[in-house]
């Protein structure tokens, strides 16, 4: 057993109004009230000040999705880091796959949020994962590794206890199919690896690592046993009380 906490995180992605966000906020606040392990909620832009006073005080973080590379200035339709923590915001998710291969996101503009969020103190969840067909070409620890590396230039190693990285296989999001524990397992040994060799390994030792790709109630636990899987990043299953809720509270 390692020291590290579990981190359970809610990504909404785009979906809810704010009554909707509303209902299922205050229901999950009253769920894990009492849960044992470090959890966070990131709804919709839109939805931020609405679900802010309702976990304030509570046990779970406030988060966002993405944040735009820039402080402030001209760029239309973008959400800035000074924005998100004038909500309250103390967590962004930067890099998801669908940020990477929906929005053409690369790891060189990744890697300026990243920067961009420590500096402003925010606790940042870099999303790392391949593609079905690296994987299939045997390139998976490859394009992670890259991906970290990428994803953490420039990153002083002080501002390292505020990196959360969530290796998210991205033939694994959305889609019904799970990494085998094994699988997973064997990809978050290696990224700690890698972060052994860039930061130490004590950092190594701290850093938490989560795991996304269809996370539900009946494959958390058995993912989360992984010794270098240390919680989990989860979509479609942080939209109910129902299913979110046994993640959240396992073990
Ligand atoms: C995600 O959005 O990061 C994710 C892992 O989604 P899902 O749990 O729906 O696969």
């Amino acid at each position: 057993m390692s020291n590290r906490p579990y981190y359970i995180a809610g990504n909404w992605k785009m979906h809810m109004t704010r009554a909707g966000a509303a209902e299922l906020a205050k229901a999950l606040a009253g769920a894990l009230k009492g849960g044992r392990h470090k959890y966070l909620l990131a709804p919709s832009f839109t939805l931020i000040e609405t679900v802010a006073p309702i976990l304030k005080g509570t046990n779970i973080r406030l988060g966002a999705q993405n944040m735009a590379p820039e402080e402030q200035g001209a760029h239309t339709g973008e959400v800035s880091v000074l924005q998100l923590k004038d909500l309250g915001v103390e967590t962004v998710i930067l890099g998801h796959s669908e940020r990477r291969h929906s929005y053409g996101e690369e790891d060189a503009l990744i890697n300026k949020k990243v920067k961009l969020a420590l500096a402003h103190g925010l606790e940042v969840i870099l999303c790392i994962g391949e593609l079905l067909s690296e994987r299939e070409a045997g390139r998976a620890e490859a394009v992670c590794e890259a991906q970290t590396v990428a994803g953490l230039a420039g990153v002083a190693a002080a501002d390292l206890d505020r990196v959360v990285i969530a290796y998210e296989p991205v033939w694994a999001i959305g889609t019904g199919k799970t990494a085998t524990p094994e699988d997973a397992g064997a990809i978050h040994a290696f990224v700690r690896k890698v972060i052994a060799r860039l930061y130490g390994g004590d950092a190594a030792d701290r850093i938490i690592i989560q795991y996304g790709g269809s996370v539900k109630p009946d494959n958390a636990a058995a993912l989360m046993a992984k010794e270098d899987i240390d919680g989990a990043l989860v979509g479609g299953a942080s939209l109910k009380v129902d299913t979110f809720t046994p993640i959240a509270l396992f073990g």
